[in-house]
């Protein structure tokens, strides 16, 4: 029987697949060869078996990855014929032979010859390690994690190769499109002629200005680069920059060049006369001095050639009025219903939604899907709202639409009447596809606000519910705003001088809930004004993120707090420094050296360290974010995932993460004593987390009814002010004292 089994079944269809995974291994040492053959034989992969190149010295490498483009992995020693001849293969893959997919991991024979992170970061090593420490189940991990990156790349670059060639093919039938391409062309020349990137716009006229008509009011925007790139398909006349309309404008009236000190317009000028305008933005002086004015010339006159010769002037007026991909209104064509309908219609209502996540179905199906799935999102919208005054893509997938408002109108209607239209997924061939909408609605009374204003104010709901998270609408409410100008108020006092604030940290220790002994201290910064106020710790974290500044920051607390940490006395090895990184934070490359650099000054190993990031993080799933956590983690720290339960608790992807355990939110913790249903929240996230081996840590733990309950669920770890609230570095000393008192005294 069992023979049977085993025996070739007359199809191989449900067998490993044919090809498998090519693995390269790059070492000096037979021994190793012959080791890691056995080491991953009868392994597979996604339904696909491995099979093993062998080269014996970079050369050979070189010559493998010449004849085979499909290198899935690279295990790649170090050192080789000589100390940097791994390395040197390394470099030329990625440079010269100019491989971005096949995925490197590098071994080395000697501990502690570990290769500089910027190595890592430059050719795109996925991971190191050292030969002794890599058993069998640890080089398979290894592996597969690298197959898993490696599938993710190739299907990206697939992705991409279509969308130009799709491109390509849809340029050369509809010319208008050939249009766009052509003047975003123009501008990137220019920059490239610049030798730096400029600030461009490429304006066209709708229609040749007849004798004496000419004016801006008829010029739109074709391309725009560098601070004007979100300008395309815009009249001339709302463009907001007043310096730069009237220097196009300047310049089309009088059919020549206009400078001044912002930038130059130069026309475009044939035989048919005046098509369009160049602005660029920088002085005339220096133009002429980085590309000289001979080149200029003949550059914007070939421009002015192969705009005419597309031959698509008469096309502008529908480019700039129709969405490509969904055929519904651009966005100037809002703009322009919105003013011819303000003076009749008042009051009225501007809805701006977008699809929640739309960023996973692009992923998932593809861009030109997706076009598909935009497409009849807006015929839905047209269909939900035959009454809407206009109704418009705005960019990627969001949608403007325009009502009547008033006091008859409920906004519970509308949303309602939104939700009912998306109930039905919708079917892109054999995908059947839920969307949700979000929405930002602004109502508009009076006549003093402006289309572009009454467009912000819808903007500013949805960006709320963005953040939120909470509801799928929001109705703009003056509030928002100053939300908005606070964190700028804000964020100006953590640059600002003579305002500045002052930075300065505290730590709030996190127990053992068997025993409560410390665990760990979690240092959460502090801001306080030159005059001594203490600041929202929550508020000025949200500033320094959306500024920035963050980043900088960051590195200041890392260094004070691994080095305040590092200075305490009566600590036990075992006790931890949690940190807590922000997006912003984990997505600067130089992450890496500011942790490294603060460890390495502070004498602090990194295997002391939990970092505390949150949800959010992982919706995108990007490279980024998982390589820098799975780098913390070869490093020996541990990664949490804080205020869990708030984001996007959906427990399937806590399983493929590179996680150590959860922070459960405090308001679970918080409601559960009354809440059966926060209660049961909790019981379930301890179910899973366990399942998945993670560690738990209780947040905000304030009664001991709060510490009994979650000492029952097991939970493995409690923080909150019933044991201590945050502490000032200057008292940490005493606390630690204090708690190792009974024990001293024991010894
Ligand atoms: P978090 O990481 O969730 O930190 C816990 C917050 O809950 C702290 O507020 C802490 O003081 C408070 N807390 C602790 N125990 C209890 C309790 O029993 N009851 C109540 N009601 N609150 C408790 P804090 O210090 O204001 O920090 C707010 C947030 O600011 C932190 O939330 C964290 O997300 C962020 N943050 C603080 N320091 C840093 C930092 O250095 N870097 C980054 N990126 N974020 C930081
Ligand atoms: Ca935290
Ligand atoms: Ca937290």
């Amino acid at each position: 029987m069992s023979m049977d089994f085993l025996a070739p079944p007359k199809s191989k269809s449900h067998r490993v697949s044919d090809t498998p995974w090519k693995i390269l291994v790059v070492d000096d040492d037979p021994d190793v060869h012959d080791v890691t053959r056995i080491a991953v034989d009868g392994c597979e992969f996604d339904g696909r078996s491995f099979q093993l190149l062998h080269a014996l010295s970079a050369q050979e490498a070189r010559e493998l990855l010449s004849e085979h483009d499909d290198i899935a992995v690279a295990l790649v020693d170090v050192v080789m014929e000589n100390d940097t001849a791994g390395l040197g293969l390394v470099s030329w893959i990625r440079s010269e032979l100019g491989n971005s997919f096949t995925r490197l991991i590098l071994r080395t024979g000697q501990p502690g010859y570990a290769p500089q992170t910027d190595v890592i970061m430059k050719f795109d090593v996925d991971g190191y390690a050292e030969k002794a420490e890599l058993s069998r189940t640890k080089l398979i991990t290894a592996i597969v994690t690298a197959l898993r990156g490696y599938k993710l790349v190739r299907s990206l670059e697939s992705n991409r190769q279509k969308l130009k060639k799709l491109n390509a093919q849809f340029s050369a039938i509809v010319e208008k499109n050939a249009l766009n391409e052509f003047a975003d062309l123009v501008l990137k020349n220019f920059s490239e002629l610049a030798g730096e990137p400029v600030d461009g716009l490429l304006c066209g006229m709708e229609s040749s200005p007849k004798a004496g008509a000419a004016g801006s009011s008829n010029v739109r925007v074709l391309a725009g680069s560098g601070m004007f790139a979100d300008k395309l398909d815009l009249p001339l006349d709302i463009i907001g920059e007043d310096l730069v309309r009237k220097c196009v404008s300047e310049c089309i009236a009088k059919m020549s060049e206009y400078s001044t000190s912002q930038g130059v317009a130069l026309p475009l000028l044939t035989r048919n006369g005046l098509s369009g305008a160049i602005f660029i933005g920088l002085p005339i002086s220096v133009l002429n001095e980085k590309i000289g004015s001979e080149i200029i010339r003949l550059f914007v006159s070939n421009v002015a050639l192969g705009y005419e010769k597309t031959g698509l002037l008469e096309h502008i007026r529908n480019l700039a009025y129709v969405d490509r991909t969904t055929g519904q209104s651009t966005f100037s064509g809002f703009l322009e219903a919105f003013q011819s309908q303000v003076m009749a219609e008042r009051p009225l209502l501007v809805i701006h939604c977008d699809i929640q996540r739309f960023r996973f179905i692009v992923d998932g199906i593809g861009d030109e899907k997706a076009g598909a799935v935009l497409k009849q999102t807006g015929n839905r919208l047209s269909q939900t709202f035959p009454d809407a005054l206009a109704i418009a893509r705005k960019e990627k997938d969001e949608f403007l639409i325009l009502l009547k408002g008033g006091l008859h109108v409920r906004i519970q209607d509308i949303v309602a009447r939104i939700e009912d239209a998306f109930q039905d997924p919708i079917a892109i061939e054999e995908n059947q596809i839920s969307l949700k909408l979000r929405c930002g609605i602004a109502s508009v009374e009076g006549a003093e606000c402006s289309a572009e204003e009454c467009v912000r104010h819808a903007s500013i709901a949805l960006n709320d519910v963005r953040q939120k998270g909470l509801t799928n609408h929001a109705v703009f409410h003056p509030l928002m705003q100053e939300a908005a100008l606070e964190r700028l108020r804000l964020a100006s006092l953590l640059t600002g001088k003579g305002a500045q604030a002052e930075f300065s940290l505290n730590y709030q220790p996190i127990m053992q809930a068997s025993d409560e002994a410390i665990a760990s201290f979690e240092a959460l910064m502090r801001f306080r004004t030159a005059s001594g106020a203490m600041l929202n710790t929550t508020r000025m974290i949200e500033a320094a993120e959306t500024s920035g500044l963050i980043v900088e920051i960051g590195a200041w607390m890392f260094r004070s707090a691994f080095t305040e940490f590092n200075r305490l006395k009566g600590l036990s090895e075992r006790v931890r420094l949690n940190v807590n990184l922000s997006p912003r934070q984990v997505q600067a490359n130089r992450i890496y050296k500011d942790i490294e650099d603060a460890a390495a000054s502070a004498g602090l190993g990194l295997d002391r360290l939990v970092f505390e990031v949150t949800e959010g993080l992982f919706v995108n799933n990007d490279q980024v974010t998982l390589s820098l956590l799975t780098w913390l983690r070869s490093k020996g720290a541990k990664v949490v995932i804080d205020d869990f339960g708030t984001g996007y608790s959906s427990f399937s992807y806590l399983r493929k993460l590179p996680l150590d355990g959860i922070k459960i939110d405090r308001s679970f913790i918080m409601n559960m004593e009354q809440d059966p249903d926060a209660l049961a929240v909790v019981r379930s996230i301890i179910a899973v987390a366990k399942a998945l081996d993670l560690s738990i840590t209780a947040e905000g733990v304030e009664t001991a009814d709060q510490r009994k309950i979650m000492q029952e669920q097991q939970c493995d770890f409690l923080q909150g002010y019933l044991f201590a609230k945050p502490i000032p570095s200057t008292e940490l000393d005493g606390f630690i004292n204090a708690a190792n008192g009974p024990d001293l005294a024991a010894g």
